[in-house]
């Protein structure tokens, strides 16, 4: 069976109770492409979790931005696994670029991370992509092999995985790597796959693009043989989210 596209909205730290109104309100009206052809899932703030599943059209799913890496108890502050599952939320959002930075999450910390999502029943958006510093070294592939490694070790089963390709030089700078760079990395991640976990596994996984993905550059993106949807940040917020789910067919 062909890889289903995917397209993922993270709506990262925004959002006011009517804001998340007005986006869910577009996104209830709007036609987007059939739940056959493209599966949907957008990540607002934990705290607005309830609301948007209780509001949002079913066909789309949810996914939170993060949760704890192993179960739940004392660690102030953190949303475990076990009560994403609790609430019926299916998806998570793991090793985004902007925790890995900014709160310097290892891929190791990420690969557990992963596991233990995995284990409780969360599908799991893992996300990997290279500095602007390490793509101009030249290191884009050993970087995005070291962070896909370290879920690999931790985990047999790919098939609740997507694996999100986010240079970091693209998110939300308004640079979008081109459709090239983009096939460029996606081919080597599925070779990558193929002879590190199994031809199998490397068939049938998504894998994404993230980056300044936007209504005027997904369908050229979208055209890319081994590019299986988008993770989108700042356009998910927006009515060209439609556009760009729509960019499947
Ligand atoms: C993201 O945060 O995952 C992302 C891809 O952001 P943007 O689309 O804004 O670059």
């Amino acid at each position: 069976m062909g890889r289903k596209f995917f397209v993922g909205g993270n709506w990262k730290c925004n959002g006011t109770t009517d804001q998340v109104d007005k986006i869910v309100k577009t996104l209830n009206e709007a036609q987007i492409a059939s739940p056959d052809v493209v599966e949907v899932v957008v990540s607002p703030p934990y705290v607005f979790i309830p609301m948007v599943k209780s509001k949002l059209r079913p066909e789309i799913q949810v996914a939170a931005q993060n949760c704890w890496v192993k179960k739940g108890g004392a660690f102030t502050g953190e949303v475990s696994a076990e009560m994403l599952v609790n609430l019926g939320v299916p998806w998570v959002i793991l090793g985004h670029s902007e925790r890995r930075g900014l709160l310097a999450e290892s891929n190791e910390f990420v690969g557990d991370k992963v596991a233990y999502a995995l284990s409780q029943g969360l599908k799991v958006i893992a996300c990997v992509g290279e500095t602007l510093e390490q793509r101009e070294a030249g290191s884009t592939m050993d970087v995005v092999a070291a962070q896909t490694k370290a879920i690999a070790e931790r985990i047999k089963d790919w098939s609740n995985v997507v694996i999100a390709y986010e240079p970091v030089w693209a998110i939300g700078t308004g640079k979008v790597a081109t459709p090239a760079q983009a096939q460029e990395v996606h081919v080597s991640l599925r070779d990558w796959l193929k002879t590190n976990v199994s031809p199998e596994v490397a068939e049938s996984t998504r894998i994404i693009y993230g980056g300044s993905v936007t209504a005027a550059n997904c369908k050229e993106l979208a055209g890319q043989p081994d590019v299986d949807g988008f993770l989108v940040g700042g356009a998910s917020l927006k009515p060209e989210f439609i556009d760009i789910i729509n960019s499947a067919t």
